[in-house]
């Protein structure tokens, strides 16, 4: 079976304009949440803030991560008993996911993980699942069958947990906390394409993030934001090819335990809260467009940008005047959802 992990990352910051500031402008790369990651920053706490920041993603790595053995979600995949104290902050990652799972029908299910390694993307050995693999995977998830009780989790026999789809949200939310706090005015994290922007760039213009065109080269937009997280779920970031041809990616509908296919190729959020944003991402991918388009009008904290087949663009009324069309996406239409 042909393994293909897309590499590109959906969007990308574009940093042009800001010579004039160079000598003050830090820069650290790393690799941490199974991605690459990029944080820039200007001024005189910039270097040491970004060192921070790095080490609070990977102590949220630490805690989230699905396989390694000191994690508390780890913990809770192989507990005993039917309940784990969790830490601080996994607690508030399942508290999140569970909220937006309630508030999205399920679309979100933080208990999909026995879904996600039937299908193999857990290990990096993609396979499609037999229907009587999947029907097994499938009758251990279910959001409503997880409580959380302060910081006690609770899942009945055979459930598991995975925070795959808030935690670079998450982890680009702290470490925009971390920046700031360390009295940083102007910097961005790109966490793997999900981006935690601190204010706008040092001449103050807004920072300006690059959409990639889903289904070849080149830009499909450009978003100005400033002080804001830009959360993209796509089908293009991590999928395989079967023997047939067919490609297959890594967001599954809880409803069938299939990936999703709705004719969206990406969407992304924006808003200020990246763990929030990070699990809205993924549900709306899993809603469609309509359904995405009515929880927008119901829910007025977000903005996204919806990315179709047949390079269809959508945004939201909030982006409209902060976001362009580019390159061959400028020739097909740009419709903006209005409240
Ligand atoms: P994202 O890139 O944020 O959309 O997250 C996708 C990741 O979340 C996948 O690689 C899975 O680990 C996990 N996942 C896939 N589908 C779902 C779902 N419907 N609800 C919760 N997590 C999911
Ligand atoms: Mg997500």
């Amino acid at each position: 079976m042909k393994r293909l992990w897309a590499c590109l990352f959906a969007v990308c910051v574009l940093l042009a304009g800001c010579g004039g500031e160079a000598a003050e402008k830090q820069r650290r790369d790393f690799f941490a949440m199974d991605t690459y990651m990029t944080m820039t920053a200007y001024g005189p706490h910039a270097e040491e803030a970004m060192k921070e920041a790095e080490a609070r993603i990977r102590e949220l790595e630490e805690e989230l991560s699905v396989t390694r053995e000191e994690s508390n979600i780890y913990r809770m995949n192989h507990r005993t008993n039917e309940s784990v104290l969790l830490g601080a902050d996994a607690a508030e990652a399942v508290g999140a996911a569970l909220r937006i799972a309630r508030e999205t029908g399920g679309a979100l299910d933080p208990t999909i993980y026995p879904v996600v390694e039937a299908w193999g993307f857990t290990k990096d050995q993609q396979q499609v699942p037999s229907e009587e693999a999947l029907r097994e995977a499938l009758a251990r998830t279910g959001w409503q069958r997880a409580h959380l009780t302060e910081r006690t989790l609770t899942l009945e026999p055979g459930m598991e947990i995975d925070l795959g789809a808030v935690g670079k949200g998450f982890a680009g939310r702290e470490a925009g906390k971390v920046l700031r706090d360390r009295g940083v005015t102007s910097a961005i994290v790109s966490l793997g394409g999900n981006i935690e922007a601190v204010g706008a760039r040092p001449d103050g213009t807004p920072w300006r993030v690059g959409f990639r065109a889903p289904d070849g080269e080149g830009y499909a937009g450009m978003l100005s934001v400033e002080d804001a997280a830009v959360v993209t779920s796509g089908s293009y970031e991590r999928y395989f090819t079967d023997e047939n041809g067919r490609r297959w990616h890594h967001i599954i509908d809880p409803a069938t335990g299939h990936p999703a296919e709705n004719g969206l190729l990406s969407v992304t959020v924006v808003g200020r809260d990246g763990l929030s944003c990070d699990g809205l991402s993924t549900a709306l991918f899993v809603m469609g467009k309509e359904n995405a388009a009515a929880y927008w009008r119901a829910h007025h904290d977000f903005d996204m940008i919806l990315i179709e087949e047949g390079r269809r663009v959508t945004v939201t009324e909030g982006l409209a005047e902060r976001f362009a069309l580019r390159g061959e996406y400028t020739k097909g239409p740009l419709e903006v959802l209005r409240r």
